[in-house]
């Protein structure tokens, strides 16, 4: 079976189940103790990976906070900003198009009072700039946007929100579950975002591990937002827990991994999805409709209709085969509203699979496609 479902989730890297080993068994110190070798080589191992987080994103390694993974990062943020500059003003800015952590947090904290707008998207699923400039305003506390987006890999213009965002002196939160480790961020070119949510099984690493990119000042002080989590003051306070060594150790394994076969990776994903295309033309033309643009995305990610077939039966019957979706595993009971939002019909949503795939996978294995 051809595993297809890599927005979802991923394989585990071998080299990052070897590296977080000895975390579950021998190493199993918690890095908030002292003086003693279990405790002192586990809070060796948390720096390592931190920094190698922080090395992937191009951001200082005190500026990475880990959570359990994106859901709660996208939480933490959101909730965070919205109460603690709350004398501020009580207006966030979001899209249509964003995943449930980010859209359910805003629609919470509306039933709070807050007051969030809801940003229409293209047809491929982009913010339009001058949508969000005219949005902004006196009481606008926070912009939360995807990067990549998750059913269809579109990207948005990161650069030139995160240069509005900062001509605006307004906060940018960006959900960057997708593309950390898929293609290259620098926080440093980035100056406008002042949070980023990411998740370790997006990118070889392990599930229930994430972290949230935090700016800091001159005085390397943290923006401040009020925690999700309190307790023992772990993560500079602002997520409190002891912290998962294992899964932590796994994540920045993987970030280190993904850094340095960026590339590569990116090369062999633009290949890998031009192969499905062309299989796809060659033996459907006329039968399907390519939701996702051709440029500007996230490579490996692939949406597209098959006119007339239901979407639910299609992804059943080729479960022997492959692993693909309807669309995001997260809302995966409702009909997909990042395609109602880029304006496709029901029918049309109800056609859609994605195919998302990872460098893991060699072309020959493409050949399944051969069968359908
Ligand atoms: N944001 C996006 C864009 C995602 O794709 C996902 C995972 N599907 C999340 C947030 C949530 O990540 P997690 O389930 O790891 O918390």
């Amino acid at each position: 079976m051809l595993y297809l479902d890599n927005s979802a989730t991923t394989k585990i890297h071998p080299q990052v189940k070897d590296a977080m080993l000895p975390y579950l068994m021998e190493e199993f110190g918690n890095p908030s103790s002292k003086y003693y070798s279990v405790a002192e080589n586990a809070k060796a191992a948390v720096k390592e990976a931190r920094q190698s987080i922080a090395s992937l994103l191009g951001c200082s390694d005190s500026e990475i906070i880990f959570t359990s993974g994106s859901t709660e990062s996208n939480n933490m943020v959101i909730k965070g900003v919205a109460d603690y500059y709350s004398s501020k003003g009580n207006h966030i800015i979001t899209t249509k198009v964003e995943h449930p952590s980010v859209l359910e947090t805003c629609a919470y904290l509306e039933s709070k009072g807050y007051e969030v707008t809801y940003l229409d998207v293209d047809h491929y699923g982009r913010v339009n700039l001058e949508d969000l400039n005219n949005e902004i305003k006196p009481t606008t506390i926070l912009v939360s946007l995807i990067w990549g987006n998750n059913e269809l890999g579109s990207l948005n213009d990161m650069g030139a929100i995160s240069k509005l965002c900062e001509e605006k002196n307004v906060f940018l939160h960006t959900d960057a579950t997708q593309v950390t480790g898929k293609i290259e961020i620098d926080l440093s070119e980035y100056p406008g975002i002042t949070f980023l949510s990411c998740s370790g099984h997006k990118f070889h690493g392990p599930k229930g591990i994430g972290a949230a990119f935090i700016k800091q000042d001159q005085y390397e002080i943290l923006t401040k937002i009020t925690p999700l989590l309190h307790g023992g003051g772990q993560e500079q306070g602002i997520r409190s827990g002891t912290l998962a060594v294992h899964n932590i150790v796994g994540m920045g394994k993987a970030a280190q991994i993904a850094h340095n076969s960026l590339r590569s990776n990116l090369n062999k994903l633009v290949s890998l999805e031009k192969k499905i295309n062309e299989i796809l033309i060659e033996k459907f033309e006329g039968q399907i409709h390519f939701n996702n643009d051709s440029k500007n995305k996230i490579p490996g990610v692939i949406s597209v209709q098959f006119k007339g077939i239901n979407n639910e039966l299609l992804v059943k019957k080729l479960a022997p085969l492959m692993a693909v979706s309807t669309g995001s595993a997260c809302s995966s009971s409702k009909p997909s509203h990042v395609l109602a939002a880029i304006g496709l019909s029901i029918d049309e949503v109800r056609s859609t699979i994605r195919f998302s795939m990872s460098s893991f996978i060699n072309e020959e294995e493409l050949d399944v496609f051969k069968q359908l």
